[in-house]
């Protein structure tokens, strides 16, 4: 192993010598250069996608792997999975694996990487492996409904992912539990240039044989559907047809029936219809003008599909019923409301379809409450995003990102800081950027950005987005980590570069511009109830259950949490579990835009670098020791290093390891000997220890 410079650069960037951002870069670099995707900070894992299939993975490397010790081989996935999994299964700790980056940086690709080591090394035999099938093939699923082509990517994950996989005392896989979040819906009726929609649709079409086509009344030929980018229909070295079989026998695999996956198909055929439903311009008889259908086969063939019938969902798409305490009226929608009710409609039922496969996923998977199960959670989940123009999509998701930041701080640096005063070692105080001002200043109760939107949305009387931006900048005028106009002025300072529409929050990877547009729209999520209702009418087995709040008995129920909310919920419970783990870290990096291989843009990876706060990492692991174990452990390994403490010890543990180092004459810097344990400076030393072990 070559912890140290050589040709490829450092294998752990504790060692680079200087430190700072421009050594950090090359050293990712000439690593990358030699096809070195991998590089440790510590127990963090850095992974720069190489965009080509190297020789480094399969059953060969899983077996070399399990065999060595962290910091014996080169860095690799495998060895941190290696990690986690032996940890779970034999210190009884349960792990969390999260993996971040942006779009493109390879996150979903080491998911699978982990999840195929884990498979691999946890155990066989009939039952074990149709466990480790089911989880296994939940991917392709989800990544035919869930992920899509983009500029970024090919296959970008639309959704963020977070699969706890559970095991029983022996580390043998029981099953799982899948969380979801936030499916880009808006990608159902439209994508931006050079994107694709979710990739099931272009799976459907290209692999379903003409009986399946018909039956769900689809012609092959994509170009006739409206919510299909014309433009790009197919990417590179992707088989649109040969992955509709996977996604149906991998459906199959988990435990759908014929029926469910005919179902689901049905339901995603429908919404590629909807998008053919053309409204125009009709003339009441009183002279008002109203939209209408004007392409009737189109609405019967849906009609008949969702068992409903077709005036029915005309009504629904076309019209609004407005309930007050005494009377029904129903109004007439315009062309631009009704082609709005239409492709919400078409959002709500895919999203939704998404959301009951996941469930149904699930409730294949799931382990009874009563077995005690270690756990493997494994994070997948979007990036920190700073797009051109940054909406509620990028808010929440930097939200996201700002909470798992603050994991990551919490758990590594403050734990660092707090246990060297445990274990009463000096510490030399590392100044890192506690990010809680952010957190708060987004989620706080009552008086957080999300608290101030769902409250505009709720608000009785004329709502808009720029009354809820107006209340913002009234309440965060002063506040560090909030710009607008409005704050700008206050300060007499004037940035041509902020728009009246728009709020900034300095996030800690750097400064963002959000657009309040939608925002309330977006945050509201509602579909108007006259197509709830219909969906809840329409005789199809799958499609009334997605819309529950359909049913007239539910009607006068509470209105259903706001998307804000919603995900400030889910994102709660993923920390809890988050927080209840012992965390492992892999950071993605994405060395060019071009999705090419061999191709490093310096720029590009320091942005990301700055993102990862990769470097304030290495300062910290620096700052500290980077290995770390209780005496009697520590002890028990290396003993047979030292003629005092072997064959036979009868002194204290820690009295056995000063023993032990003295006779080793390591030097005074490199140790620290605490409390409870014995810290070891750097890597290098630990490696020479297990040299060492393994030479005897
Ligand atoms: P998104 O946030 O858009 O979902 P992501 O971080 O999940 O992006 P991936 O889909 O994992 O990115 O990776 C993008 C592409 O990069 C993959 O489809 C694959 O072609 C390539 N890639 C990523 N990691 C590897 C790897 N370890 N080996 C080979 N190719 C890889
Ligand atoms: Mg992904």
């Amino acid at each position: 192993m070559a912890l140290l410079e050589n040709s490829v650069g450092v294998e752990d960037l504790v060692l680079l010598e200087p430190l700072d951002e421009e050594s950090l870069l090359k050293n990712l670099q000439l690593r990358y250069e030699s096809r070195e995707i991998y590089t440790y900070i510590g127990n963090v894992l850095v992974s720069v996608n190489p965009y080509q299939q190297l020789p480094i993975y399969g059953p060969e490397f899983i077996a070399k792997y399990q065999d060595f010790t962290f910091y014996e081989l080169k860095p690799h996935i495998y060895a941190l999975a290696n990690v986690a999994y032996q940890s779970l299964k034999f210190r009884d700790q349960d792990q969390c694996i999260l993996i971040t980056g942006e779009s493109g940086a390879g996150k979903t690709e080491a998911s699978k990487l982990v999840m195929s080591y884990v498979a691999a090394v946890c155990g066989k035999g009939e039952q074990v492996n149709s466990v480790k099938e089911q989880l296994l093939q939940s991917n392709p699923v989800l990544e035919a409904f869930g992920n899509a082509k983009t500029i970024r990517n090919n296959n970008s994950s639309r959704f963020g992912k977070y699969m706890d996989i559970e095991f029983d005392f022996k580390g043998s896989p029981l099953g799982g539990v899948i969380t979801n979040y936030l499916l880009e819906k808006s990608r159902v009726v439209k994508q931006l240039k050079g994107e694709r929609n979710f990739h099931i649709f272009y799976q459907l079409l290209a692999g379903a044989d003409e009986q399946l086509l018909k039956a769900l009344k689809l012609e092959r030929d994509r170009s006739g559907y409206a919510y299909l980018n014309q433009e790009v229909s197919r990417v590179d070295q992707m088989d649109d047809a040969s992955n509709f079989k996977a996604v149906q026998s991998a459906m199959t695999v988990i435990g759908f029936s014929e029926e469910e996956i005919r179902w689901v198909l049905e339901v995603t055929a429908m919404v590629l219809k909807l998008g053919n439903v053309k409204l125009s311009e009709e003339f009441q008889a009183n002279g008002i003008s109203a939209s209408g259908i004007c392409d009737g086969r189109g609405v019967q063939e849906i009609g008949e599909m969702m068992g409903l019938n077709s005036e029915e969902l005309e009504r629904a798409l076309c019209s609004r019923t407005m309930e007050t305490a005494k009377e029904k009226v129903v109004t007439a929608l315009s062309v631009i409301q009704a082609k709005y009710a239409r492709d919400a409609l078409a959002k709500n039922i895919y999203s939704r379809l998404f959301n009951w496969i996941v469930n149904r996923i699930n409730e294949s998977i799931k382990v009874g409450t009563a077995e005690k199960k270690k756990v493997m959670g494994v994070l997948d989940i979007y990036g920190f995003e700073i797009l051109e123009d940054n909406s509620f999509e990028q808010f929440v998701i930097n939200y996201c990102n700002e909470k798992l930041q603050q994991v990551f701080i919490e758990l590594t640096l403050k734990e660092e800081q707090e246990e060297y005063k445990r274990e009463g070692i000096p510490w030399k105080n590392v100044d890192f950027f506690d990010n809680s001002v952010i957190c708060n200043l987004i989620e706080r109760n009552q008086q957080g950005i999300l608290a101030m939107l769902d409250e505009e949305c709720l608000r009785p009387g004329v709502v808009s987005d720029s009354t809820f931006l107006s209340k913002l900048n009234q309440l965060f005028v002063k506040h560090s980590h909030y710009e607008s106009k409005v704050s700008q002025y206050a300060q007499r300072h004037y940035d041509r570069t902020m728009d009246l529409n728009c709020f900034r929050i300095c996030h800690y990877a750097g400064k963002v511009t959000y657009n309040v547009t939608g925002f309330i729209d977006k945050n509201n999520d509602l579909l108007f109830r006259d197509l709830s209702q219909a969906m809840w009418k329409a005789q199809h087995p799958l499609l009334p259950s997605l819309f529950p709040e359909g049913d007239p008995k539910q009607a006068s129920l509470k209105r259903p949490p706001t998307a804000g909310s919603q995900f400030k919920s889910s994102v709660a419970i993923l920390m809890k579990n988050l927080y209840s783990k012992n965390p492992n870290y892999i950071r993605c990096i994405k060395p060019n835009e071009q999705q090419q291989r061999g191709q490093f843009s310096s720029e590009l990876v320091a942005t990301q670098a700055r993102y990862l706060g990769l470097l304030e990492n290495v300062r910290v692991r620096r700052a500290g020791y980077a290995f770390r174990q209780a005496y009697g452990l520590f002890l028990q390994r290396y003993r047979l290093l030292s003629r005092s403490t072997w064959p036979h010890w009868n002194g204290g543990d820690r009295e056995g390891v000063e023993k032990l180092f003295e006779e080793l004459s390591m030097s005074s810097e490199e140790v620290a000997f605490g409390k409870t344990k014995i810290f070891i400076r750097s890597p290098k030393t630990l490696f020479y220890l297990e040299e060492q072990r393994r030479l005897r």
